[in-house]
């Protein structure tokens, strides 16, 4: 712990964050995985011979270790936080522990990532919580498609979450469409026409080669720039200013009229490592610093043995310091390292 730096009792702001890592990143965005529990079945993130065996409830964070946590590392310039999961929205009681989070003053923003199976119930509640922005995956608009990908025959419940979500005043509502060759791929263009003619955000992610179990392949995997260049005949695509809602993908405007925007998230083929600011917390309380390398930090066993505060702080920092300097999937992959064998639905994406 830098001893000019103290974090005991104020809360530092990003600027003078104590949480760089070893390479002048500063860390301010935490991602929780609530729950690995999930009301879908999304063929990425379940083994092709089925279920994954699923934490016991003992095996979780309780609300009141999460709060704990968030309160740490907000002490020390964590600024934003995203719940996930999971499905963030099947966890027991979960609009009581949203608003202990947004009581918490000096987290500025609060953001979501759900399936929408359940956000016609919830929407209203989050927005009124404070909630900042909603992310919904979304991997396929064709309603037996989407039942093939997702185990659940629900997109029109789905589309009534994102329709309520817009209706409460979420604004953007974003869209994440994991791209994957021959499941979804000759949907690009609709996705991209849904981006321009309402207020919806797309964003095309790059399938990442994460899980022992992920149909991810080489076959499989479509580059962001191939992305583009089949869009090509659709329109002009015109690049807008990167907001700080953005995030790491790349955005744009479907032609000039374009209501909504059309994003690129491209872990693989131009990464954003150089400028992650992100750490994560598992659902069974890993620390686990960079998405594609299974490398955690056990901030559970800390937390049960009976710890300080200043512990805690002390386990974030060592974890944000044991960043790698970047994923080297690329290298990995061609040297036959293989990919990461993290679960998604414990990472939480
Ligand atoms: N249940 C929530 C949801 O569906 O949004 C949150 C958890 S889910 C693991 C978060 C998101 O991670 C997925 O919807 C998908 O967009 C992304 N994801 C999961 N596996 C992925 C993979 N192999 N490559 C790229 N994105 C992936």
């Amino acid at each position: 712990m830098p001893a000019s730096k103290s974090v005991t009792g104020t809360a530092l702001s990003p600027e003078n964050s104590v949480l760089t890592d070893l390479f002048d990143r500063t860390i301010s965005y935490l991602r929780l995985s609530l729950t690995d529990r999930c009301n879908l079945k999304c063929l990425y993130c379940v083994p092709e011979e089925g279920g994954l065996p699923k934490l016991e409830q003992e095996d979780l964070l309780s609300y009141e270790e999460l709060l704990r946590v968030v309160r740490a590392a907000v002490s020390m310039g964590m600024t934003k936080l995203r719940l996930t999961g999971g499905e963030p929205l099947v966890r027991r009681n979960v609009m009581d522990f949203v608003n202990q989070l947004a009581a918490i003053k000096q987290l500025r923003d609060i953001r979501i990532t759900t399936n929408g199976v359940l956000l016609s119930r919830y929407a209203e509640d989050l927005r009124a919580a404070g909630i900042s922005k909603i992310n919904i995956s979304l991997d396929s608009l064709q309603p037996e498609r989407f039942a093939r990908i997702t185990g659940a025959d629900c997109f029109a419940q789905v589309w009534q979450g994102i329709e309520k979500a817009r209706s409460v005043g979420f604004a953007p509502v974003k869209l994440n469409m994991v791209v994957m060759r021959g499941v979804n791929d000759d949907e690009l263009a609709d996705f991209a026409r849904l981006s321009r003619d309402t207020e919806l955000h797309v964003r095309f992610i790059e399938f990442m080669p994460i899980g022992a179990s992920s149909r991810w392949s080489k076959d499989t995997y479509v580059s962001s720039d191939e992305i583009k260049a089949r869009l090509y005949d659709l329109g002009e695509l015109i690049p807008v200013h990167r907001s700080e809602t953005d995030g790491p993908a790349s955005m744009f405007r479907l032609g000039a009229e374009a209501k909504g925007k059309l994003g690129f998230i491209s872990p693989l083929s131009h990464h954003f490592c150089d400028r992650c600011n992100r750490l994560r917390l598992t659902s069974e309380g890993m620390l686990r610093a960079c998405l594609l390398h299974d490398a955690e930090t056990d901030l559970r066993a800390v937390l049960r043995r009976g710890c300080t505060d200043e512990e805690i702080r002390e386990t974030l920092l060592a974890a944000v310091r044991s960043k790698p300097q970047g994923h080297r999937m690329e290298e990995r992959l061609r040297e036959q390292e293989g990919g990461c064998h993290g679960r998604m639905s414990r990472i939480g994406g």
